[in-house]
């Protein structure tokens, strides 16, 4: 947090260390389809850190991006993605809800309707509005409906894997399509209450209700020191952490 003081902020754990939410999902080669790129890349959200994050981890490839909706620190990287349009010479497919891409067309205007003239990279996208399931890889990618507050946003499913960020409520319907996940990441903001994201206790009883083995938590705010507050989890529950890798 700029200008904050408290221990959080200050501590000298890499752990307390939080740069903005987002995550790649390596679709890798045994479970792709035989003509399919050995490892699929999947970006989900382009974080206002993108560029950073992407250097700190050595992220050398964006075959697709999804994203779970247009807030400022879920989409504001886009355009550092045209480093990868560079290096892979090929447009990158975009996956988001219709709110999405109309924030994305509208925030990033100068990338669908360039300026005339030369000078200056643009990223090449492909927008796609996400319909219902999706293949990546020759994986199924299944999106999650959520609630962020008011707004209903998107979180997505591979397999037994499930990311719901950026969540204060998971509506009726969108439970079975949770059935079977052993791997969760989810949203667990701080202790205190918020109109817009799940409080740690509320996340735990989500992750309960789903039956998640391994739940890590995203989207966590500097209330919440990183051993102190593993250290109280239930079992099998954790805090995520910047360049935290799971094999699923
Ligand atoms: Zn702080
Ligand atoms: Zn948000
Ligand atoms: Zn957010």
């Amino acid at each position: 947090m700029i200008g904050c003081d408290c221990a959080v902020c200050r501590s000298s754990d890499p752990r307390d260390r939080r740069t903005r939410p987002s995550i790649l999902i390596e679709v890798a080669a045994d479970q792709a389809s035989s003509f399919a790129r050995a490892v699929t890349h999947v970006l989900v959200d382009t974080s206002t850190d993108l560029r950073a994050q992407a250097l700190a981890h050595d992220v050398r490839r964006v075959d697709a991006i999804l994203f779970t909706h247009s807030h400022a620190d879920h989409i504001m990287g886009l355009d550092e993605v045209r480093r990868y349009n560079a290096v892979q010479r090929t447009p990158i497919a975009c996956f988001a809800d219709e709110q999405t891409l109309d924030d994305v067309r509208r925030m990033f205007h100068y990338i669908f309707t360039p300026p005339p003239g030369p000078g200056g990279g643009l990223p090449q996208l492909t927008l796609f509005r996400i319909a219902g399931p999706f293949l990546l890889g020759g994986v199924e990618f299944v999106p999650v409906p959520i609630l962020h507050g008011h707004r209903p946003i998107l979180g997505f499913r591979v397999g037994q894997f499930a990311y719901l960020t950026d969540c204060s409520a998971i509506p009726d319907a969108s439970w079975p399509l949770l059935h079977g996940v052993r791997t969760l990441v989810i949203d667990a903001l701080r202790e205190r209450r918020h109109p817009t994201h799940f409080t740690v206790a509320e996340a735990i009883e989500a992750s309960a209700r789903i039956g998640a083995e391994r739940t890590y938590f995203t989207h966590i705010c500097h209330d919440l020191p990183h051993a102190a507050t593993c250290a109280r989890l239930p079992a099998g529950v954790e805090l995520a952490y910047d360049g935290l890798v799971l094999n699923v």
